[in-house]
């Protein structure tokens, strides 16, 4: 790679499902990447590919603290996604989105460098507009079980859009729908993960609810692909934009394919719904069409059968681990 075009590149989070993938990624493109990670949902497995890379380099760094690199570009995607894991620790979840969003602008601004955040369709929280548009204010519960992650994403929002106002700084806010993929860990808790051990190990497949809410699934490859043309575009584009698949299925349907694909004979449980659980979620990705002329290439099927052939081959390590 030309030594202009080369980058250094910070990947916060880059140890968890999403970052894992982009760092893989910017490191292939002959970029130095310097993933960030406290471990607390990422693993050192996830980056094994990348630990012998010349340009890859590991920091065991925590995003609440300050923190002092040379870097270009800056991609913060250092928090905890499932709910089950946000949860655990609240306080910790809050945080991790407003200390760690104003450590990394902090030193988006020390370097001159660009910043996007890893931001959420969950600062729609259940939306009463369907399909979700980026103009939607969305409808958040300030106080409930989920508040934590929906509110500390909201307000590293607020905090990108005032550091672009008033220190001029480069940013870039994606809103990322539900994403799936290899690499998911399989304790996630998420329900595609969830879905797919259970149905392996012939466990029951649990439903939250009775499974009619909805969500839209986009493969890990083309929301990398997103978050990537994202960061190229001009500084005059700071989003928000979704980014995310607008092919929309309820829970149970979900279910179902994943109980083809693997051929399980795994029974449906029905479990209670989570508290303000949302009962749809759909992107509407006109934004991301236009502005990055960007749209999800892989099929919900094609890339179960993808996230499938993973888990088989990680719980059967596992399994050959224990035997
Ligand atoms: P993940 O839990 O697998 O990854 C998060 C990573 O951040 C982990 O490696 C974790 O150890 C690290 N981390 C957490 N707190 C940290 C801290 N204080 N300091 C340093 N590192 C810390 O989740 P993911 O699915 O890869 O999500 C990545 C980002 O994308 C998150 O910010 C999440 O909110 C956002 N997002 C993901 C989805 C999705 O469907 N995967 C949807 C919307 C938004
Ligand atoms: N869900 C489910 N069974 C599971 C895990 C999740 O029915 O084992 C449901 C959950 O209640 C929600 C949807 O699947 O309605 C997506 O949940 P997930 O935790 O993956 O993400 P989020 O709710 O943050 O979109």
């Amino acid at each position: 790679m030309h030594r202009k075009s080369r980058k250094k590149i910070m990947v916060a989070g880059g140890a968890g499902f999403l970052g894992s993938h982009l760092c893989e990624r910017l490191t292939a493109q002959g970029h130095d990447v310097l993933c960030v990670d406290n471990f607390i949902t990422g693993a050192r497995d996830n980056l094994d590919t990348l630990l012998s890379e010349p340009g890859f380099t590991l920091m065991h760094h925590d995003v609440t603290e300050p923190l002092s690199v040379d870097v270009d570009e800056i991609y913060n995607l250092a928090c905890p996604a499932s709910p089950i894991h946000y949860q655990r620790d609240p306080v910790r979840t809050t945080k991790t989105s407003i200390l760690g969003a104003i450590n990394m602008l902090d030193l988006a601004r020390r370097n001159d460098a660009r910043v996007l955040q890893a931001s959420t369709s969950e600062v729609y929280g259940d939306p009463e507009v369907h399909p979700q548009p980026e103009e939607y204010r969305g409808r958040v519960n300030p106080i409930g079980l989920r508040s934590c992650y929906d509110e500390g994403k909201r307000c590293a929002e607020t905090l990108f859009f005032d550091y672009h106002r008033q220190h001029g700084l480069a940013i870039k806010v994606v809103r990322i729908f539900n994403t799936y993929g290899p690499r998911m860990h399989p304790n996630d808790g998420r329900v595609v993960s969830n879905l797919i051990v259970q149905a392996l190990r012939g466990e029951s497949i649990t439903l939250y609810g009775d499974g009619q809410q909805t969500r839209s699934f986009c493969y890990v490859d083309d929301l990398i692909e997103a978050m990537m043309r994202m960061m190229r575009t001009g500084p005059e584009i700071t989003g928000p934009i979704n980014i995310g698949n607008p092919s929309e299925c309820t829970i149970r349907q979900m279910a179902q394919i994943v109980l083809d694909v693997t051929g399980s004979s795994s029974t449906l449980v029905h479990l209670p719904l989570p508290p303000d659980d949302p009962k749809q979620r759909c992107p509407d990705i006109t934004r991301a069409r236009e502005i990055l002329e960007w749209e999800p290439t892989v099929a919900l099927r094609q890339g179960i059968e993808k996230t499938v052939a993973y888990f088989d081959r990680i719980l059967a390590d596992r399994g050959s681990a224990r035997s």
